[in-house]
């Protein structure tokens, strides 16, 4: 045991050290990864540290640096250390975190930690909360609450008699909702054709709202908010929006993957005014609290029907009484990892300041890397940084700007020294710029703003040189 966890330890620390210095994307292809996978089921096992070196170097060549300062797709963030070791310990104490009884200190912890969660996002104290798997879980189990609460109003008993004898639940949100509300709907049997897009633009017209929750009315109704989108990083109008959906007894539900986490600062706190009026909120540890994945958390205001959409009794379970957490009374998940040290780890290590700090140099670094860019021959900024997130897209005379937007983002893919995605946005292709990790430096903006000016150039170079070719113009 000694040796292989020693190993291991060292192994972690160079790839950590090597995240410096290793290209931020991967240049393996799919067939290559597997051929170095591809060992037979043994008969006979192997020895487990021969085992841990045939895995790194299998895995090196197809490993992302989603870890490192430099990595700006997606909404990832890096994994904090003290989060990173208390994951270690879930991992080495490998405890069940289901019931009080199965693992006491791990109850207590998710207790403890989800105050003060509580306290950085605004949300109400007396709030339940689920320690889940990500946000996408965390939408699931807010949505399951809703509807054991919107159907209970209505005299129907869901987790009894399930969904037949229900009337129709309608999801009211903007276009700009994230997919994982889809699959939540997906998944509590509502359906796709459940969900209500508000027709309105990037702004959520108040207006509009009214008028559709006036025509639902008599029906069981949640409405979606964003804190934060994707693209944007823009917020819902959440207290106005709240006072519309109060009126008509639709019960809110906020989407605050990373946005909700705006709170944790005085600068940007202003832009989830009237979220704490909400009935439900969900969240991500993994991404802008930089705890390592698999964490996410569900706050319901209304505890009861919280628990009443997923508690559950089994002969064998052993229940505490109601001083006592268990947590599968308020969580999809029977057996589960004991989530709450590494939020517990994180939270203690960075403090209040410490959160708030992450959230601000975040937001910083991402109006540098948008006033670097600027500066660029073709570059538009499609969206101003609200918080961590812009948009921009690359021009040129002889390529349309979609075409032209892709092939600096696959440039600077191939580049290595830093990774940004693409997305389609308002119709038009677009560079996304998302900064989440506390590892990043001023530096690395630098780097990154460096990389993708060399990337934009080597495209115009193409783009021109094109001219005396005409069968790559495209008009
Ligand atoms: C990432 C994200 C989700 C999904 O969260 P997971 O943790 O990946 O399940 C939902 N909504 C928004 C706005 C997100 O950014």
């Amino acid at each position: 045991m000694e040796n292989l966890l020693k190993k291991t330890a060292n192994y972690s620390l160079s790839f950590l050290d090597s995240l410096e210095s290793r290209a931020v994307g991967v240049s393996a292809n799919p067939d290559q990864l597997k051929e170095l996978f591809n060992q037979n089921l043994p008969e006979q096992g192997i020895d487990s540290e021969l085992v841990i070196d045939e895995i790194v170097e299998a895995a090196e060549p197809g490993l992302m640096g989603t870890q490192g300062g430099r990595f700006f797709g997606w909404v990832i963030g890096g994994a904090h250390p003290a989060a990173l070791a208390a994951d270690w310990l879930v991992a080495t104490w490998d405890q069940n975190a289901a019931l009080y009884a199965s693992s006491p200190a791990a109850s207590i912890v998710e207790e403890i930690a989800s105050d003060w969660l509580k306290e950085l996002l605004g949300i109400p104290r007396d709030a339940s909360t689920s320690f889940v798997t990500g946000c996408q879980q965390a939408h699931f189990t807010c949505l399951a609450a809703a509807r054991n609460y919107l159907l209970n109003l209505r005299g129907i008993d869901v987790e009894r008699t399930g969904l037949f004898d229900a009337p129709k639940v309608h999801i009211v949100t903007s276009k700009q909702r994230h997919e994982s509300i889809l699959r939540a709907a997906r998944f509590l049997g509502f359906g796709a054709d459940s969900i209500c897009h508000l027709t309105s633009g990037q702004e959520l017209d108040l207006d509009e709202l009214e008028a559709t929750l006036v025509a639902l009315k008599n029906d069981p109704t949640i409405l979606v908010l964003q804190a934060g989108d994707i693209n944007s990083g823009a917020f819902d109008p959440f207290d106005e929006a709240c006072d519309i959906a109060r009126k008509y007894g639709a019960w809110v539900h906020v989407d605050g993957a990373f946005g909700l986490w705006a709170n944790a600062s005085p600068q940007y706190a202003h832009l989830l005014r009237g979220c704490e009026n909400a009935d439900s909120w969900a969240t991500d540890g993994h991404k802008w609290l930089n705890l390592p994945f698999d964490s996410g958390f569900a706050f319901v205001k209304n505890s009861r029907a919280h628990k009443n959409a997923m508690t559950i009794e089994a002969s064998y379970l052993i229940s505490g009484s109601d001083q006592i957490r268990d947590q599968i009374n308020w969580n999809p998940e029977w057996s589960r990892r004991a989530r709450g040290f590494p939020v517990y780890a994180a939270l203690r290590s960075l403090g209040r300041s410490g959160v708030r700090d992450l959230i601000e140099r975040c937001c910083e670094y991402t109006k540098q890397i948008v006033e670097g860019l600027k500066e660029l021959d073709g570059v538009e900024v499609l969206s101003s940084p609200i918080i961590n997130q812009a948009l921009v897209r690359f021009t040129c005379p002889n390529f349309s700007a979609d075409r032209f937007t892709d092939d600096v983002i696959e440039k600077i893919q191939m580049d290595g020294r830093t990774w940004f995605g693409g997305t389609t946005w308002n119709g038009m292709r677009a560079m996304r710029i998302s900064v989440c990790n506390w590892r990043t430096t001023e530096e690395d903006v630098e780097v990154a703003i460096e990389a993708v000016s060399d990337a934009s150039y080597a495209c115009h170079d193409v783009c021109a040189s094109s001219l005396s070719k005409p069968n790559l113009i495209k008009l």
